[in-house]
């Protein structure tokens, strides 16, 4: 395909209008979709335990799975105990993008002292863990990948696959010298509050005791892997494995072993749409044991042509974030002109229908690319985009026309028993040899995977109890010197790296203030965060959209919620707006200490 001057900067900028179409069906049309859209959350929402009670860990009998493929063998090392110094002065726990770019950030602010701590054995996170066949990111590479214009490097594609990223994360922890005081295959265990000693105490299941002036909750957004609750999955004798932990030594390295492999797949989120043709193409035979289709757009990808790259100047990719800020601020101020026009129910019906007209044509892709009639009607997604992720393949629809590719569409219900063979669904047991769990990752909400206990010993969980309260997500009064990346409260966007670099810009900031002041603590006031809880919660809840939507991960599995638990939804230049403001009068905001 072509490679567009200055192109597709924007394409996740979710806009289109059919409302001028000449052809524009009635509104019977509209709502009798809508009708079937809301059956088919209903139809779903019937088959399930609440929210996520579905899912479970990694662990107990199914603990075998959680096990890294990827490490080159156990690296012993001494524990670490630096608590009688004054220890690092930034920790990170964890070590994807969120730690990688907020500590480049810290490095140019001249900060020296920088320890990651992370449970994988090396940098990347999502792109450590996520290395089945086909992966790769399907937000554009050139605003996807962070700091290109620091580390000097055009992505080879405009999709990047999951190793170039993985190696681009590596070169961004050489070239700020993370790896000098990184410790890998380690789970930080608990993060207490030292009053006296003005320091967060980091504990490990290596058994380190560490130090740490201020400490980033940069464990990712979706970083823990999940299993659904199946009966029976421990009986399974054959292999099985999480999407997050493939097996390459069961499968061989371009999946070569598996051509006398009968392989299911349980889900059909993105890692499945990504996995599946590879497996089509390879196994003997696959089972796609689906509960709800994905939406499958075209995925326009091409290589990276060398004249394009060549004309880029520096800070290009700097360029392309502030334009794409900007199309967000004229897309609300769009919004904000058409409101005086119509009113809100109008404004919303048109909404609506701009979204059916996107999911019908959808629909008829699907129609046009497989062949067979019961097939494509089940691979048909019956709700609004965005209710889940959309996704992006050109592959992935044709498989279902390889003969050796069986979809079992369980139509909302899911797989709900294993046997020792494989799953049953409609009294059928599905004999496989290798079981993919294609079942996703359980939503970081507030950053703590481990205890942390800030002033005067309360527990972070127990702050949240009524919950969350944070200011930008990020701060959170009574945990001084900590911050939080990629939890709620925070402006969601879909290409997290985006979020990402506001928010590790936003808490550089926050250390260099601190450090040039000589102030020992930097918190939150009580008031900056009740503050921003209650603009969280004016900007949640507007639409019944959410709550009309398909279950799953988007929107808390189809669960009520608090309003204060989610996403801030009043925008993301309103956010950058709002942080800006803040690093404008930061005494106003947050309570500094010395001495
Ligand atoms: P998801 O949470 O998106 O998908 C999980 C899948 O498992 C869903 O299809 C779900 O069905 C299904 N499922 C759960 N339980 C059962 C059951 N008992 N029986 C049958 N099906 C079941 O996880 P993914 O790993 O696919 O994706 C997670 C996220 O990671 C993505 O949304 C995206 O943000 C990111 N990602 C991005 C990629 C990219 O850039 N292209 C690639 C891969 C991941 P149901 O829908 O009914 O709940």
């Amino acid at each position: 395909m072509n490679q567009p001057a200055g192109e597709k900067a924007d394409k996740f900028v979710m806009d289109f209008d059919t409302s001028q179409r000449n052809d524009r069906p009635p509104q019977e049309y509209y709502d009798t979709i809508k009708a079937k859209f809301a059956e088919e959350r209903e139809l779903r929402l019937g088959y399930r335990p609440p929210g996520t009670e579905m899912y479970r860990d990694l662990d107990g009998a199914m603990a075998e799975l959680e096990r890294d493929p990827y490490a080159d063998g156990w690296v012993e090392r001494e524990p670490i105990d630096d608590t009688d110094s004054e220890g690092v002065e930034v920790l990170f726990i964890g070590g994807g993008f969120s730690a990688l770019l907020t500590s480049a950030r810290l490095r140019q602010k001249g900060v020296e002292s920088i320890r990651i701590v992370e449970r994988g054995a090396d940098v990347g996170g999502t792109w450590y863990w996520n290395r089945y066949p086909g992966v790769a990111c399907d937000v554009v590479s050139y605003d996807y990948l962070p700091l290109l214009d620091e580390m000097d490097y055009v992505p080879s594609r405009h999709y990047a696959g999951g190793a170039e990223i993985l190696g681009h994360c590596q070169a961004i922890a050489r070239k700020y010298d993370l790896y000098d005081l990184a410790v890998f295959q380690t789970t930080v265990t608990s993060t207490i509050w030292d009053a006296e000693a003005q320091r967060w105490n980091v504990t490990t299941d290596r058994g380190d005791k560490m130090h740490a002036k201020f400490v980033v909750c940069a464990n990712g957004t979706l970083a823990k892997p999940r299993l659904a609750r199946i009966d029976g999955m421990e009986t399974f004798k054959g292999r099985s494995f999480h999407t997050s932990r493939w097996d390459y030594d069961f499968t061989g390295e371009d999946l070569e072993k598996l051509s006398n492999v009968r392989v299911g797949i349980i889900g059909t989120g993105a890692s499945a749409v990504q996995i599946i043709p590879n497996l089509g193409a390879n196994a003997k035979e696959v089972y796609v044991f689906q509960r709800t289709p994905s939406s499958i757009d075209v995925r326009d990808d091409w290589e990276t042509k060398d004249e394009w790259a060549a004309k880029l100047e520096p800070g290009w990719q700097s360029k392309r974030r502030a334009k794409i800020v900007s199309k967000l601020r004229a897309q609300a101020d769009r919004k904000g002109q058409l409101r005086g026009g119509i009113t809100r129910e109008e404004k919303i019906q048109r909404q609506e229908n701009n979204n059916i007209d996107h999911m019908m044509r959808i629909h008829k892709r699907i129609d046009e690319t497989v062949e067979d009639p019961t097939t494509a009607d089940a691979l048909k997604p019956w709700y609004m985009l965005m209710c889940k992720r959309p996704c992006f393949h050109n592959d992935y629809l044709p498989t279902y026309n390889r003969p050796n590719v069986h979809l079992v569409d369980t139509h909302g219900a899911g797989i709900t028993e294993i046997g020792e063979k494989g799953p049953i669904f409609d009294g059928v047991e599905y004999e496989v040899d290798l079981l993919i769990y294609a079942t996703g990752f359980e939503v970081q909400q507030t950053g703590i995977y481990n205890q942390i206990i800030g002033e005067n010993g309360v527990d972070l969980n127990d702050k949240y109890a009524d919950g969350i309260r944070t200011m930008f997500g990020i701060h959170t009064a009574g945990f001084p010197n900590m911050f939080i990346m990629g939890g709620y409260q925070a402006s969601f966007q879909f290409n997290l790296t985006d979020l990402l670099q506001v928010q590790g810009d936003h808490i550089s900031s926050c250390i260099d203030h601190a450090r040039t002041h000589q102030y020992d603590t930097i918190d939150v006031t009580h008031d900056a965060e009740e503050q921003w809880v209650q603009e969280v919660i004016s900007h949640r809840g507007k639409t019944t959209r959410n709550a009309e939507c398909t279950p799953g991960y988007y929107n808390f599995e189809g669960q009520e919620n608090r309003r204060q638990d989610g996403n801030y939804n009043g925008g993301f230049p309103a956010y950058i707006d709002r942080i800006s403001e803040v690093e404008a009068a930061m005494s106003e905001h947050f309570i500094f200490t010395k001495g």
